[in-house]
């Protein structure tokens, strides 16, 4: 008998750790630096990180967020993104257990993570992520029980081609760059993932929710200051949601405007 704790205690510790390492993605892949060598060092006085500085969350609160080496400041975003991996372990693994789909989804979790840091800070969506996220969808979606190798290429094709063509006509209407490519291969890769049925409900509510942030930004932000911001991050917001309540949310939707009655 094992204690019913012990399981989700390891997916929440598991999950902090390699939201440790997305840390590393986070800070490397923009700069086109590989994500293995060399190992973790502070960036100011190049102070090589121990095991026992780089155990998530808990040696950031112990050395009060400064590097033991030269007592540099370290960005909070480390131990946020160390707790928001756990926790989003922990939840996938309440709900689906020890099973391949858990596996998948962790995948894409820890993906859209990444994607989100790099995405606010630059601006970008890398390639390594989003079309190597395509592939590995696909692949697993021969495996998957209750998805196929149809539903992930439909998700693909219906992910990307929406965006795409959203991006023309902006681009045809305004002569202006608006939806980035990144966005595209992201959306793309979603619909590798979670098949065709996700799309239109991961751009519904990514831009639900990105109008209302936008909206709530211009009324309280002053004039002068301008205030870009990436839509991946609203993207895979849109995602989780949909991996975590996209069934009730869509029964709930269909019921209101009378769809699905009877
Ligand atoms: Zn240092």
């Amino acid at each position: 008998m094992t204690p019913p704790l012990l399981f989700p205690a390891f997916a929440f510790i598991f999950g902090m750790v390699v939201g440790s390492f997305l840390n590393v993605c986070i800070c490397r892949i923009p700069k086109d630096e590989s994500i293995v060598s060399p190992p973790s060092h502070c960036p100011v006085c190049s102070y090589q990180i121990r095991w026992y500085d780089n155990i998530p969350v808990v040696s950031y609160i112990l050395l009060r967020g400064k590097c033991r080496g030269c007592g540099a400041h370290i960005s909070l975003q480390y131990p946020l993104v160390e707790l928001l991996n756990g926790t989003l372990t922990l939840l996938l693994f309440l709900r689906f257990g020890p099973t391949l789909a858990f596996a998948a989804l962790f995948l894409l979790c820890s993906s859209l993570v990444v994607v989100t840091f790099i995405d606010i800070e630059h601006q970008i969506i890398p390639d390594e992520i989003s079309l190597s996220g395509i592939v590995i969808g696909f692949v697993l979606s021969f495996f998957l029980k209750g998805h196929s190798w149809l539903n992930s290429l439909l998700g693909i094709l219906l992910g990307g081609g929406t965006l795409l063509l959203v991006a023309y006509a902006y681009q045809r209407l305004t002569g202006k760059d608006g939806m980035g490519g990144g966005d595209i291969k992201l959306l793309a890769m979603m619909g590798a993932y979670l098949g065709w049925k996700s799309v239109p409900f991961i751009i519904f509510a990514s831009s639900l929710v990105g109008s209302l942030v936008g909206i709530s930004i211009m009324l309280f932000q002053k004039k002068d200051s301008k205030l870009a911001i990436p839509f991946g991050p609203y993207l895979a917001f849109g995602a989780l949601l949909y991996i975590f309540y996209g069934k009730p949310l869509i029964r709930w939707y269909l019921g209101l405007s009378g769809f699905g009655q009877g």
